[in-house]
């Protein structure tokens, strides 16, 4: 289960300390040392977990945390807050400020990776290898073969990408945005567009078996996958 992290930490021993664990488990690794470092990282591409220090220069990990939660690109973004060892009142403030977990400083290698994993399972299941099956539509990650029906669909990269991210989270509707954002990793240099013509690839592989009909547009929204449109 490979994710791209953010870590915020201003101590650089610390900082490499993390990113040299992190990559060693086979995650990819940006670093910031402040909370408005961090933000621009943000802005460009959203990472899939972020690993914020409690105390940083300038804005607080708290403060920062905060602010993510309460912007709607970013709210859903999982966090973790590295803590001082004892201090129970951050953990609690942190908890308070939108962290999904938390780890106490020195912290153990083998600890951090276990939260973090068990953090994306809960919040971001299009990163795991778990096989998903929806309608008889069936998408394993480990081999990133596709079936329908029994018979196997051909898929390129980015339409394996998206069809992951849509039936790892199904019945939501998710903007042109949002996809561009999860599945591209970028909203910035992409346009939306980009997003019509993949879903139109898509639904093309999957219309031998008719599964094409499990994607659905929603209006002015963006797109949905929904086993409820195959009855
Ligand atoms: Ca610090």
């Amino acid at each position: 289960m490979a994710a791209n992290i953010l870590v915020v930490e201003d101590e650089p021993a610390i900082q490499e300390l993390l990113a040299v664990n992190l990559e060693h488990a086979g995650h990819h690794v940006l670093r910031a040392k402040d909370a408005e470092q961090a933000a621009s990282l943000v802005r460009h591409a959203l990472p899939d977990l972020i690993l914020l220090d409690w105390m940083l220069p300038g804005q607080s990990g708290a403060g920062f945390a905060r602010t993510l939660r309460q912007d709607e690109r970013t709210k859903q973004v999982p966090i973790i807050m590295l803590t001082a060892r004892g201090q129970e009142q951050d953990k609690i403030a942190g908890l308070e400020a939108g962290a999904d977990d938390y780890v106490t400083k020195p912290f153990s290698p083998r600890e951090l990776l276990a939260r973090i994993k068990a953090v994306l399972r809960r919040r971001a299941p299009q990163l795991t290898d778990e096989p998903i099956e929806i309608g008889g539509l069936r998408l394993d990650p480990s081999t990133h073969r596709v079936g329908a029906g029994g018979m196997p669909v051909e898929l390129g990269p980015t339409e394996f990408r998206l069809l992951h991210f849509l039936m790892a989270h199904p019945e939501r509707v998710h903007s042109r945005a949002q996809l561009l954002d999860h599945v591209w990793g970028d909203h910035v240099f992409v346009e939306e567009r980009t997003v019509d013509v993949h879903i139109r690839r898509l639904r093309k592989a999957l219309e031998a078996t008719r599964h094409d009909r499990l994607i659905e547009t929603v209006r002015g929204s963006g797109y949905r996958l929904s086993a409820a449109a195959l009855v």
